[in-house]
């Protein structure tokens, strides 16, 4: 079978599976990056490797049933899309937000394989959530929900079977509720969920790496263009876990952060956002739960409903909020105001259209299945500490988080090829998952 062949029957058995737009989107782009792969290697035609990895290994489907503060009945939707545990156990977060569904699950599930390959830790691919929104919801209703979403989730679930961690919605409050539910259950406190709080058997470091992790992969490109991160103008979106961690070190690294966003709008800080204003803005996000636009730091202007943009000139943009935040016209505005380096913080933030039009302007593009992998390779530390009854320092978290997200560089420049002049990480990183993937399933027979 060709390779024109194996794509176009792949194409055609996609179509019978009827995947939604987002799911189709991630497929169409890895099988356009790894045709050469599978071309060159028999062995991976011959064993179908590529279309046993579009079917997950089974889609978990629920009813979630809860009490809110009125004593009103609700009811929502509750996934565990279980994709892959050729490479170690499911391994993916939880994302509550109104916007979720099954297709959403599915893109995310699939690139969270890829993604964990990269990482070179033991860990497969899953992702799950809910249409549930905790926007607005007391801290008893969403402590009602998780306890609702987990007394369904726990039969699924276990430290060498599946491993969920926290997204979009869930942080560590959610997470301490979900997996208090799981302990009362089960009697089990075998770390079954990352991210937790740390008095539960959290890591030290889990709450800052994905972030962290996303500013080290964009240095890493930089320093491979002969470039630094000293000095350059940060364009941040979003100002959740990812965003907030990543203005931190991009700060501490002697960048300046001239923007962060939610889904209200964007605030711009033109002259570079304080370490003060981070702090503040930190506490307020995270703590508080406010919104940017009733938030005043000293010199931030606030843009209500816009993206971030075309608002502020930048080097360097890190889309740290959701999916397709960056399309075309932005990936345009991006390179007219002086951006070079793009890497996302977020899950495929930016559309296969305004990826095009990065590599058509010479911009670095770094993929989120690449540049946002410290998250999920620190909860694999998470996963140690707690089945070796340690505790790690946050040194050696960080320590380690670097070497990963260099190493993963390092793997996306192997696979990679040349686009208009830059590395095509986009392709280095989908070909570096792939081929681990392949290999495994491959030795794992049929
Ligand atoms: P949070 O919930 O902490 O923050 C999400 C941020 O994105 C908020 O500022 C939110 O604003 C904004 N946002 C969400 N949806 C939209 C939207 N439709 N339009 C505009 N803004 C939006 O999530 P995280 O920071 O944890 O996750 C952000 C991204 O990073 C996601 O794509 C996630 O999958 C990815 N990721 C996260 C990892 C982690 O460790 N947390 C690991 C790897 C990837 P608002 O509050 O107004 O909704």
């Amino acid at each position: 079978m060709t390779t024109a062949d194996a794509v176009f029957d792949l194409s055609s058995s996609i179509d019978k599976m009827n995947p939604g737009p987002l799911y189709r989107s991630a497929i169409d782009e890895v099988a356009e990056s790894i045709a050469p792969v599978i071309r060159d290697n028999q062995k991976y035609q011959d064993a179908r490797v590529f279309e046993r990895l579009l079917i997950p290994d089974r889609v978990i489907r629920f009813r979630v049933e809860w009490v809110n503060d009125e004593g009103g009945v609700e009811v929502n939707l509750g996934w565990r899309i279980e994709h892959s545990n050729v490479l170690g156990p499911y391994k993916g977060g939880l994302r509550f937000h109104p916007s979720v569904t099954e297709d959403t699950l599915h893109f995310l599930a699939y690139e969270q394989c890829f993604k964990n390959a990269l990482t070179g830790q033991p860990i497969g691919g899953g992702k799950g959530g809910s249409n549930f929104d905790p926007k607005g919801k007391s801290d008893n209703e969403v402590m009602r929900f998780c306890q609702a979403f987990m007394r369904e989730l726990y039969r699924h679930i276990g430290p060498s079977v599946d491993v969920p961690a926290g997204d979009i919605g869930v942080g560590g409050r959610e997470i301490g509720f979900l997996y208090g539910q799981y302990m009362k259950i089960t009697k089990q406190r075998d770390g079954v969920l990352t991210g937790k709080p740390l008095g539960l058997g959290g890591l030290l470091g889990r709450t800052e790496a994905t972030g962290y992790g996303t500013v080290t992969f964009a240095e890493a490109m930089l320093k491979h263009a002969d470039e630094s991160m000293d000095g350059k103008r940060v364009m941040i979106s979003g100002s959740g876990n990812v965003a907030l961690y990543a203005a931190e070190l991009a700060i501490e690294k002697g960048a300046k952060v001239v923007s962060l966003s939610d889904s209200g709008g964007s605030v711009v800080f033109d002259k570079g956002m304080s370490s003060e204003q981070l702090e503040e803005l930190t506490q307020y996000k995270e703590v508080e739960r406010g919104r940017l636009k009733d938030w005043s730091g000293n010199g931030a202007e606030f843009h209500a409903d816009k993206r971030p943009w075309s608002l502020v000139d930048a080097d360097v943009a890190l889309p740290c909020a959701t999916q397709h935040e960056v399309e075309k016209d932005d990936a345009a505005a991006l390179a007219d105001r002086g951006v070079k380096c793009v890497a996302e913080g977020a899950n495929m933030p930016c559309t296969h259209k305004a990826r095009d039009i990065f590599h058509a302007k010479g911009v670095m593009f770094g993929p989120g299945k690449a540049a946002n992998a410290g998250g999920v390779a620190t909860s694999c530390f998470e996963m140690s500490q707690n089945a070796s009854h340690s505790s790690w320092t946050k040194k050696q978290a960080l320590d380690k988080l670097e070497g990963v997200m260099l190493d993963i560089h390092e793997q996306c420049l192997e696979h990679a090829p040349m686009n208009n002049g830059v590395v095509d990480y986009g392709v280095g990183a989908d070909r570096g998952g792939f081929v681990k993937l392949a290999d495994a399933i491959i030795a794992m027979g049929v």
